[in-house]
């Protein structure tokens, strides 16, 4: 293929030229020195990505979902319960998992399109006296719906319930495009995965464990093996892994997490911020709406569109593929053909992302909504336009 759109799905997400080559290797020892070269720094940048300075990492050949996996077998035991809310399809997954790992799960059922409700978890953990609750499950950036939840609010919530339960936090389609503070917020577990803010092939789940978390691993009985804690923790001792490490993969994350601190993570969450501002003006010019119900619950990563009622969202995504060679996000579980989702993270200007939504107008035409060629494009054009031409101003 050697002429190739973006791709405006939520992960796996465009690959800058320069870590699609620090990924491509040619075999090196993994038990040789050189891997500690690529290993430590790879984990440095991490840490520094997600904010911390107390946690530990861990990075695991798989993918978000062996994040999820290592979170719950690393510190709970059968019969355990956790607290989680469902409002999205990846929500929806971990508490299955969780589920189909004997775990007991307090459910909130959230609207979609709706967030974490710290509120619910407040009065859930406050009413838990003999703190039976182990853990409180929160999925960041709920990538079916586009739609971002309040962490520190949560921790909030239970900080203000006085539970000792964990923090784990999905944040795999936040970490690296969105703000993250895992020690500001006390977060004890986050997950991410190499193919969404890192902007690298699917291949790694990165984990990060707060000292308490840690505490927890001894004395938690479900089983593992592949995605034990302690054997990677002595591994990575002596700069190598209890089995073959992902070389290329490790490698691309080292320079993503430098590429991403050289532009500066505050750059980084601009820009995001600026790119999905820009879309949510040319939704709104569409004279559509978007699945999360307000503004404060705003995705920087992926928008959740909402067609009109008999519209098959679907279709969108079809023809675009089609006729375009666009990819856009799919609705997933209850949204489906309800929504179709432009992903806006990882590797994406703003001239990249007019090049989404002229697409999706185009797309939209042919499909016989009622909407004007140029609206959408011209809505965030002008979005765009506005920071930069008041920066040449003051320049000139
Ligand atoms: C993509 C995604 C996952 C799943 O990650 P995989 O790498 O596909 O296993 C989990 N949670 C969220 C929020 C995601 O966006």
């Amino acid at each position: 293929m050697y002429m190739q759109n973006p791709v405006f799905i939520p992960g796996p997400t465009n690959m800058p030229e320069v870590l699609r080559k620090a990924a491509d290797m040619p075999t090196l020892d993994h038990r040789s020195p050189l891997f500690g070269e690529i290993l430590r720094p790879a984990l440095a940048g991490v840490k520094k990505v997600l904010k911390t300075d107390a946690a530990s990492i861990f990075v695991f050949p798989s993918t978000g979902t062996g994040g999820w996996e290592t979170a719950i077998t690393n510190t709970l035991s059968p019969g355990d319960r956790v607290l989680a809310a469902r409002y999205g399809m990846f929500s929806q997954r971990w508490i299955d998992m969780c589920q189909r790992h004997g775990l007991k799960v307090d459910l909130i059922e959230t609207a979609w399109g709706g967030g974490a409700p710290a509120e619910r978890y407040e009065e859930i953990l406050a009413a838990d006296k003999a703190h039976e609750i182990k853990a409180v499950l929160v999925t960041h950036n709920e990538t079916a719906t586009g739609v971002k939840s309040d962490i520190a609010a949560v921790r909030r919530a239970i900080d203000a319930a006085k539970h000792p339960a964990l923090l784990f936090v999905d944040g795999v389609s936040s970490i690296a495009s969105m703000d993250f503070r895992m020690d500001e917020w006390s977060v004890d577990i986050a997950v991410t995965g190499s193919q969404k803010g890192f902007m690298l092939p699917a291949g790694l789940a990165i984990t990060a464990f707060s000292p308490k978390a840690l505490a927890a691993v001894d004395a938690a009985k479900l089983p593992r093996t592949f995605f034990d804690i302690r054997d990677m923790a002595r591994s990575y001792a002596n700069n190598a892994y209890p089995y073959t490490p992902a070389v290329g993969l490790l490698n691309g994350l080292k320079l993503s997490t430098e590429l991403l601190l050289a532009e500066g993570l505050e750059n980084v969450f601009a820009r995001h911020r600026r790119i999905a501002s820009g879309i949510r003006a040319a939704v709104r010019a569409w004279g559509l709406e978007l699945c999360a119900r307000s503004e404060d619950l705003y995705s920087d990563t992926v928008s959740a569109i909402r067609t009109p009622e008999g519209f098959d969202a679907t279709s969108i995504v079809a023809h675009a593929a089609k006729t375009y060679d666009v990819a856009f996000g799919v609705g997933l579980g209850e949204v489906a053909g309800k929504v179709f989702r432009i992903g806006h993270l990882g590797s994406l200007t703003d001239v990249m992302a007019l090049s989404g939504i002229a697409t999706a107008e185009m797309v939209m035409v042919d499909l016989g909504l009622n909407i004007r060629l140029g609206t959408g494009v011209a809505a965030a054009q002008e979005y765009y336009r506005d920071g930069r031409t008041s920066k040449v101003q003051a320049a000139a």
